[in-house]
Order: structure tokens, then C-alpha cells, then sequence
């Protein structure tokens, strides 16, 4: 049974719990990475070992957190959650890692954020199983080495190359979570539709799901937006025209994009030339963090054709300008 310590991270907990898929068979989608966990979680259980330490790595809201609850579920032991900024010191850390029964799952999200001196002490522990506690203080401190319960860390992060190696190094299992299709993302829409308890039409939830970023927790955030627009008109049912209102009202264009996806391309195509530009100057020019832009924004624009990266920067494809009705200068180098 998972338990949530109190060091949960993010605002949303309490709003997904409940839409939160408990197995690896409600889990939509992530049909090969679901195959694998299967059989690592299978095996650990059948040695009565911890499974082996696992990174899970994608865009937010694809299903990192949810995948670390079913697999602590699936091997019948206790999750503790936490978060990279939430470890302020070594002593967190060791509270967190002391409180662990035999086997137990210690979910860490943005593990990348981990403070360097936290970070270090985490390599024992991953790797022998210890952690170095303080005791006494003044002139009789010293440090005494504790034997861990044998655990499971499973650490989430939008991207790999975010951790440092050493840590990377430490994780036996890595593993991407992807993208949804749009039909999952259908699937997963009719699925929150039900816990809600609004029936609503296969061209809305295809709509829904295809306008959904490829990701289940914009899905999900929609399904509730456009689940007002049916109920303001009165009607029991969501329909696809309550969808496309929805969609407009909010900003999200027939592809999927929102607002900071149009701004980037647009900015690209109309002030750098198509590109290519580096993404320092291209996060200056919007007012973004870097990080934003290469970890939430551009793997989407990415994987759907809407931006190029190049060795000299990013550059904005034909269906970029197409789609969004500009011009692409001459001598634009897509
Ligand atoms: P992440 O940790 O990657 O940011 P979460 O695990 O918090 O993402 O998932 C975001 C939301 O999307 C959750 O509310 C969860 O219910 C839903 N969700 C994620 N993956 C799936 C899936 N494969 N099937 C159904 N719902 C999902």
C-alpha cells in the first residue's frame, strides 16, 4: 500500500490521486516500457530482492510519479515521496532514507535538483546500502556509518543529461517515459470522464486527447475545462462541440500548441530568420528560463516536426511557418 509522507512536492497530489491509474494494466500506453517493468518488478519479487534502482526520465506530467506509485504497489511495498529541492540538507536525506522498511520505494522527483553535498551522501547509500550520520557535538562530533534497509530509489527528471554522471552511473534501470498517441490520450480522457462521472463522445475525448500536448496531464486538465463548457450550456453529456469552444477559449490551437509554443516559433520566424538561434538567446527574447524551453517546451515541438535542432541552434520548419501562417525569409536554412 503506498503511503504519501509528508514531504510530497507540487500542488497537485491531492487533485490526481484519484485519477491516478494503480496498475501497470490501467496505465495507458508506455507499452514496451510497461513490458520491461513487468518483468524487472516479477523477478525482484520472486528473489525477494528490492528492485534495482530506476531512473525515469520525460517531459512533466507524462507519468513519472504515477509509474513510481504502481511500481512501489506492484511490489507490495511502501512508496515514500519526495522531491530534489525538498532534501535541503544531508540530515533530510537520512530521514527519509532511515524511515525506509525492507524493500521500500524512496521516489525522489527532480532528482536533478539535488543539492551537491545531499547528492554525494545519496552514492552510499544507492551503492552500499549505508549513510554517514552525525553524532555529538563541538570538538566530540564525529560521523557513524548506518545500515540502510535494502531499497529502491527511483529518481524522475524531465531529462538525463540534467544529472550529473556519477549519479546517472548509480541507476540500473533507465528508462524514457514517451509521449502518448492520440488515441491514448483519448483513452485516457474517456477513462477521467467516467471518474468524473460525465459521460462524453468519442470525436470530443479524439479532440481532447489530440489537442493535448501528447501529455495526460494536460489531458486531464482539459477534460475538466471543456467538461464546464457542456455544463454551463446544460447539457449531460460532453460533445465535440463543447471541445472545440473549450480549446478556443483557452488558447490551444488545431495542432495542440498553446501560447508559449506559438510565441517561440513565431519569434524564431520573424525575428531570427527561421533560425537557426541558440536557445540562450531564444529564452532572453521570451522572458523564459532556459530550462523551461529545452525541458517543457521544444521536445513536443520537437517530436511533432514544428522546430529543428541543429548543431548551430534551432531553427523553425516549413510546417512551423505553414501552420502558424507566416512567411519563412529567403535563405532560410531548414
Ligand atoms: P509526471 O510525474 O511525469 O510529471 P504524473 O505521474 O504526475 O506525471 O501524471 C500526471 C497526471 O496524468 C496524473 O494525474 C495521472 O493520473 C495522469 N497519467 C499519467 N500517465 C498516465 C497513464 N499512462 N494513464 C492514465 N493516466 C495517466
Amino acid at each position: 500500500r503506498a503511503a504519501l509522507s509528508p514531504t510530497v512536492a507540487g500542488g497537485e497530489a491531492g487533485e490526481s490521486l484519484s485519477l491516478r491509474p494503480q496498475s501497470l494494466a490501467e496505465y495507458v500506453g508506455q507499452a514496451a516500457l510497461k513490458r520491461k517493468l513487468e518483468v524487472f518488478v516479477r523477478a525482484a519479487r520472486g528473489r525477494d530482492e528490492p528492485l534495482d534502482h530506476t531512473l525515469l526520465h520525460g517531459p512533466p506530467g507524462l507519468g513519472k510519479t504515477t509509474m513510481a506509485h504502481i511500481l512501489a504497489h506492484e511490489l507490495g511495498v511502501r512508496l515514500h515521496l519526495t522531491s530534489g529541492p525538498a532534501i535541503e540538507h544531508k540530515g533530510v536525506l537520512a530521514g527519509h532514507l532511515t524511515a525506509l522498511g525492507p524493500r521500500d520505494v524512496l521516489f525522489i522527483d527532480e532528482i536533478h535538483r539535488l543539492a551537491p553535498t545531499v547528492e554525494e551522501s545519496l552514492y552510499s547509500a544507492m551503492e552500499d546500502g549505508r549513510i554517514d550520520l552525525p553524532v555529538g557535538e563541538g570538538t566530540r562530533a564525529r560521523t557513524i556509518g548506518f545500515e540502510l534497509a535494502p531499497f529502491t530509489l527511483i529518481g524522475a527528471t524531465t531529462r538525463t543529461a540534467l544529472l550529473s554522471g556519477p549519479l546517472r552511473d548509480r541507476f540500473q534501470i533507465i528508462e524514457a517515459i514517451e509521449f502518448y498517441g492520440d488515441d491514448e490520450l483519448a483513452a485516457i480522457v474517456c477513462r477521467t470522464a467516467s471518474i468524473l462521472g460525465v459521460p462524453v463522445s468519442g470525436a470530443a475525448a479524439l479532440e481532447i486527447g489530440r489537442r493535448s500536448r501528447g501529455t495526460p496531464r494536460i489531458a486531464n486538465r482539459l477534460i475538466r475545462r471543456v467538461r464546464d463548457f457542456a455544463q454551463v450550456r446544460g447539457a449531460r453529456s460532453i460533445e465535440l462541440a463543447d471541445a472545440t469552444a473549450a480549446l478556443l477559449e483557452l488558447g490551444i490551437d488545431s495542432e495542440g500548441l498553446d501560447m508559449l509554443d506559438r510565441r517561440l516559433l513565431t519569434m524564431i520566424v520573424e525575428n531570427f530568420r527561421g533560425g537557426p538561434v541558440g536557445v540562450e538567446a531564444l529564452g532572453a527574447s521570451l522572458g523564459e528560463p532556459r530550462d523551461t524551453l529545452e525541458s517543457v517546451v521544444e521536445p513536443f515541438l520537437l517530436q511533432r516536426g514544428f522546430l529543428l535542432r541543429t548543431s548551430r541552434g534551432r531553427v523553425a520548419t516549413m510546417k512551423a511557418a505553414r501552420h502558424l501562417g507566416l512567411e519563412l525569409p529567403p535563405g532560410w536554412q531548414g
